[in-house]
């Protein structure tokens, strides 16, 4: 008897693991430093307006995330017509993969690049073409190298997660020109909030000055949105046209979108979490440098760390280490990056007590 059959490619992406459910001794206080969450929540206006939305359960939200669309066109100085909300930049990302990709098509993901990348590729029968990074950052002319007749997208995070690296604008604007202009380029900035460097740009000017280029952003890290699936992409008019065609007509909620208006408009809310990530980003790299770490250099909210091979020393060794503890970490494996573990900057308890731990981890009080 024959038996329903998944579309070519379905079966090729690796099923979901799901995070491990930590266990730490009786009596330690978890903290989950594992998804890149802030450890502030939400500004408490944006929990007013989530709130305030709850007498009318019974509509349907306005069909194109207007309100939304003009907050976000306002805080960015952008046009609301070129932009699309959806639920995260998860579906935003597989909308354009969707949009573009096909079977026969490849769209390029670098080395160590967000793992929904190749999920949204194959998922459309197309080819993931993965282009090798240099000290863990993503390389231009390695994706470059890659195209062939058959690229049809190239995916980006700028900066990128699990690496908390990124490339400088110049890097991203000599992306663009090397690449066949029927190929587009995916720039996710779900970090961008994070960044201090003065070469950094999230690419607005690229997506304005050409009909090939995407921008996406999230309101789930440091707005603290993460529970209610809000992201946005900017684009050029002939994608958003094509995106918008395949959009589920009410793709995201009104209590979700009141909260994000709500949310972007809190600016002393986004500069207290940043002030904080950029304290503990330099802290912690210093402080786990001294134990004799590496950690690659982050411009994200989470830093990297890499173990020894030495036995008792190792990521897997920390990992439990650190759990028993209560200190969740991220292991790497599926990032094909074994040897590391990616912490989430928590509150200062929770920083400190990484510190503490690690310290005795190592051997060295
Ligand atoms: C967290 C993250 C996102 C955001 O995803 P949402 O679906 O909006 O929650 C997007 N891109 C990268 C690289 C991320 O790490």
């Amino acid at each position: 008897m024959s038996r329903p059959v998944p579309k070519p490619g379905i079966l090729d992406i690796a099923p979901y693991t799901p995070g491990k459910s930590p266990v730490a001794e009786p009596g330690r206080k978890v903290f989950k430093l594992s998804a890149n969450e802030t450890p502030f929540g939400p500004s408490p206006h944006a929990i007013a307006a989530y709130k305030s939305a709850a007498d009318h359960l019974e509509d349907y939200p306005e069909g194109t995330s207007r309100i939304l669309r003009e907050a976000i066109g306002k805080a960015y100085g952008l046009d609301p017509d070129r932009i699309i909300c959806g639920a995260g930049s998860d579906e935003i990302l597989n909308l354009l993969a969707h949009t573009y990709l096909g079977p026969g098509d490849e769209a390029i993901s670098s080395q160590h690049g967000f793992l929904v990348y190749p999920i949204a590729t194959l998922a459309n029968g197309a080819t993931n073409v993965v282009a090798e990074e240099k000290d863990l950052t993503c390389d231009v002319d390695a994706i470059l190298a890659k195209v062939s007749p058959r690229t049809k997208l190239v995916w980006l995070a700028n900066p990128n997660n699990p690496t908390g690296t990124y490339i400088p604008f110049d890097e991203v604007k000599r992306l663009r020109a090397g690449l066949p202009s029927h190929v587009v380029l995916v720039l996710d900035a779900a970090y961008a909030d994070y960044v201090s460097k003065n070469d950094y740009e999230i690419g607005i000017e690229l997506v304005s000055t050409t009909d090939n280029t995407v921008l996406t952003h999230t309101f789930s890290k440091v707005h603290g949105l993460a529970a209610l699936r809000i992201g946005w992409m900017f684009g050029p008019e002939n994608i958003v046209d094509a995106v918008n065609r395949i959009r589920g007509p009410f793709n995201t909620s009104i209590p979700s979108q009141l909260a994000a208006v709500a949310a972007i408009q809190d600016t002393a809310h986004v500069d207290m979490s940043r002030i904080h990530t950029e304290k503990w980003r330099d802290r912690l790299t210093e402080e786990l440098t001294a134990l004799g770490l590496k950690v690659t250099p982050s411009v994200c909210n989470f830093v990297l760390m890499h173990f020894p091979t030495t036995p008792g020393k190792t990521a897997v060794e920390a990992d439990a280490f650190l759990t028993k503890r209560g200190l969740v970490l991220r292991a790497l494996g599926n990032y094909k990056l074994p040897h590391a573990l990616r912490m989430t900057i928590g509150t200062d308890e929770a920083n400190e007590l990484v510190i503490e731990a690690l310290r005795e981890f190592m051997g060295k009080p």
